[in-house]
């Protein structure tokens, strides 16, 4: 899980800009609380999806696994002014957290937070979006980015995260190649092709690829 050096990581945190209490709170409940807390974007994850929607400034964005609700929170923080951020999970048990969590974090009015399987949700929405951000069951990747594309208009982006699945996209990382390795490979080899967009993987926390439509 981590590419590089423990103390460059923990200077690279240390020269960051500190998690809002609000998220500090929900990821400290989520690592108590919640099954699988290593899939929480997490301090430097989190500060980068909002310096980035900062740089963006979306008006509608689209996230497809809301989890406990924290990446969520951080791409809201680039919104424009009358913007809306809707987000997708499958998991209902988690749903009252995250809807508290979006309240503690004075989002309700500006959050779309629908419980479903995104496969199904996606084709339902009507909305145009500046950003999607790509992070629920890995071997959808591709069927959510087809699903999506249509809806962003060109200029727009997506992110994508986990496309290093903990180093395994490469020989030298993984034992044998199981199902979700070979779904991210693909998707990383797809729209590395696909003369529809402009991509750029960055090597943070667990990849997170940056496409733009153009
Ligand atoms: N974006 C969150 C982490 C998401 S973890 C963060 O950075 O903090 C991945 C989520 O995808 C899980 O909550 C899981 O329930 C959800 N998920 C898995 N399959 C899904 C599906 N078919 N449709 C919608 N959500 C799904
Ligand atoms: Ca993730």
């Amino acid at each position: 899980m981590d590419f590089i050096n423990e103390l460059i990581q923990k200077y690279v945190e240390e020269h960051t800009a500190p998690e809002p209490e609000v998220l500090r709170e929900i990821n400290r409940e989520t690592n108590q609380k919640v099954l699988m807390p290593r899939m929480i974007s997490g301090h430097l994850q989190g500060r980068t999806l909002a310096m980035l929607s900062q740089m963006i400034r979306p008006r509608n964005v689209l996230e497809i696994g809301t989890y406990t609700g924290y990446s969520a929170i951080c791409l809201a923080e680039g919104l424009q002014d009358d913007g809306k951020i809707f987000t997708i999970d499958i998991n209902d048990e988690l749903e009252s957290m995250v809807r508290a969590n979006f309240e503690k974090a004075g989002l309700l009015e500006k959050v779309t937070y629908i419980v479903g399987n995104a496969i199904d949700v996606i084709p339902e929405l009507d909305e145009q979006f500046d950003l999607v951000f790509i992070d629920a069951d890995k071997e959808n990747y591709l069927n959510y980015y087809k699903l999506c594309f249509p809806k962003v208009a060109s200029g727009g982006y997506f992110f994508i995260d986990n496309v290093l699945w903990s180093g395994k996209v490469i020989p030298e990382g993984r034992k044998k190649l199981d199902e979700d390795t070979q779904a991210i490979i693909d998707f990383n080899a797809y729209v590395h092709k696909d003369i529809n967009i402009q991509n750029v993987l960055l090597p943070i926390r667990d990849g997170l690829m940056i496409l733009r439509k153009v």
